[in-house]
C-alpha cells in the first residue's frame, strides 16, 4: 500500500507528532497509572487539563480578558442552535449572512427560535461575497452571523464585516486557527474541532462576557452560555477525550510557530493547488472568485462544466497513489482538496505532480 495522503474535509488529518502524544499517553494520563478515558471530569487532573486547553486557546489568538472560553458538546452545529438560544432574545432577530451550506443550516437551525434577515439575496451557486455595501444589515438584529470558511463550497472570507456595533458572531469550524484573528472585532467565534483542531463532537466557543445572560429561557442548560461559563465546561460530562486531542493540537500548534506560522503555510499550500488549476489553460476549473477561495478547502472541476468520466478516472488513480478523500461534496460534485494545518507541504506537493501529470496525459 502507498503513503497515504488524506485531503478530506472532516474528521480530517491530525498532526503525526499528536498521534505519537496521544499513543503515549493512552493508557497512563500523566503518571496518574489510568487513561484519561476513565478519568473523573471532577478530578484534579481533569482540572488541570481543562485550564490548559483554554490556557492555550488563549495564547494562540491572544483572546482579550472580557472573553469567556467555553467547551461545549455538540459539534458545529450544535451551536448553530445555542447562537439563536443564547442571543436571539435580545431583539427577537438576527442577520444571517449565507455564503455557503453551513451558513444556510446555520440560519435554518436559528428560525426555529426567531425571525432570521437574510442578508444576502438567496442563490444556490456559492462562488464569492457580494461587497459590504450590498448588504441589507437590519440595525436592530440582534447578531450578524457569518461563516468565515464554507467547507463544502470553499468561499472564505478575506476581511471582518463591518456590522455598525451589532456583535459579529462566526462560526469558523474549518478556518479557526489557520490565521491570527483579530478577536476583539467579534462577539462570538466557535466551531467544530474535527477539521482543523481536533476530533468530532466537541465545540469551541469563546464569548464576550457582555453577551452572556441573555438566553432564552427555553435554552437547554447544556447549550447555556452563561451556565458553561458558571461551570466552567464541566456542568455535565464534557467530550473530555476530544477536548484532550484539541489542546495537543493546539500546543502543537504553538510549538510549529504560532498562527502566523500556520498562515503562511496555508498560503503556500493552497496556492500550488490554485496556481496548477490556473495554469491548466481550462482543464482544471476552480468556480470560486480569486479574492475569496479557501485556503482550507480547494473545490475544483476537471473542465466547466465538470466532466464525470475524468473526475472519476481522476479519484481513482489519486487513490492508487495514496492520494485520499478528494471526492468533492455531493452538492457540488468534482474534487475538494481540504489542506488543513496537519497536512504537509510536502503533501500537497505529492498531489499537484499528480494533478500536472493528469492534466499532460489528458490535455489536447
Ligand atoms: C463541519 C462543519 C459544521 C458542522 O460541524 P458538526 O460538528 O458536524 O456539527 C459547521 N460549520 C462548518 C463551517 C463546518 O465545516
Amino acid at each position: 500500500m502507498p503513503k497515504i495522503h488524506n485531503f478530506g474535509a472532516g474528521p480530517a488529518k491530525l498532526p503525526e507528532e499528536v498521534y505519537e502524544i496521544i499513543r503515549k499517553e493512552l493508557t497512563d494520563f500523566e503518571g496518574t497509572g489510568i487513561s484519561l478515558l476513565e478519568t473523573s471530569h471532577r478530578s484534579p487532573t481533569y482540572f488541570k487539563l481543562n485550564t490548559e486547553v483554554q490556557d492555550v486557546v488563549r495564547r494562540l489568538l491572544n483572546v482579550p480578558s472580557n472573553y469567556k472560553i467555553i467547551f461545549l458538546a455538540g459539534g458545529g452545529q450544535g451551536q448553530f442552535a445555542a447562537v439563536a438560544l443564547n442571543l436571539i432574545g435580545r431583539t427577537g432577530t438576527a442577520d444571517y449572512v449565507v455564503t455557503g451550506a453551513w451558513s444556510a443550516k446555520a440560519a435554518k437551525e436559528a428560525k426555529k427560535y426567531g425571525k432570521v434577515n437574510l442578508v444576502l439575496p438567496p442563490t444556490d451557486k456559492y462562488v464569492d461575497i457580494p461587497d459590504q455595501s450590498k448588504w441589507n444589515l437590519d440595525p436592530n438584529a440582534s447578531y450578524v452571523h457569518i461563516c468565515t470558511n464554507e467547507t463544502i463550497h470553499g468561499v472564505e472570507f478575506d476581511f471582518i464585516p463591518d456590522t455598525k456595533g451589532v456583535p459579529l458572531v462566526a462560526d469558523m469550524s474549518s478556518n479557526f486557527m489557520s490565521k491570527s484573528v483579530d478577536v476583539s472585532k467579534f462577539g462570538v467565534i466557535y466551531g467544530g474541532a474535527q477539521k482543523n483542531i481536533g476530533t468530532s463532537g466537541v465545540a469551541l466557543v469563546i464569548v464576550r462576557e457582555d453577551l452572556l445572560n441573555s438566553a432564552l429561557p427555553i435554552c437547554p442548560s447544556i447549550l447555556d452560555w452563561t451556565v458553561n461559563v458558571k461551570a466552567d465546561s464541566i456542568l455535565n460530562t464534557p467530550p473530555m477525550f476530544a477536548i484532550y486531542i484539541m489542546g495537543r493540537v493546539l500546543q502543537w500548534i504553538e510549538r510549529k510557530g504560532g498562527l502566523d506560522k500556520m498562515e503562511e503555510l496555508a498560503t503556500k499550500k493552497s496556492s500550488l493547488v490554485y496556481d496548477v488549476i490556473e495554469q491548466s489553460n481550462g482543464f482544471y476549473y476552480a468556480p470560486v472568485a480569486k479574492n475569496v477561495r479557501s485556503k482550507m478547502n480547494i473545490p475544483f472541476r476537471i473542465g466547466s462544466p465538470g466532466n464525470d468520466a475524468l473526475e472519476k478516472e481522476f479519484l481513482k488513480g489519486a487513490d492508487a497513489l495514496g492520494l485520499i478523500q478528494l471526492k468533492g461534496h455531493r452538492d457540488v460534485g468534482g474534487i475538494r482538496a481540504s489542506t488543513y494545518n496537519a497536512v504537509t507541504v510536502e503533501e500537497v506537493e505529492a498531489l499537484v505532480a499528480y494533478m500536472k501529470k493528469f492534466y499532460s496525459k489528458h490535455s489536447n
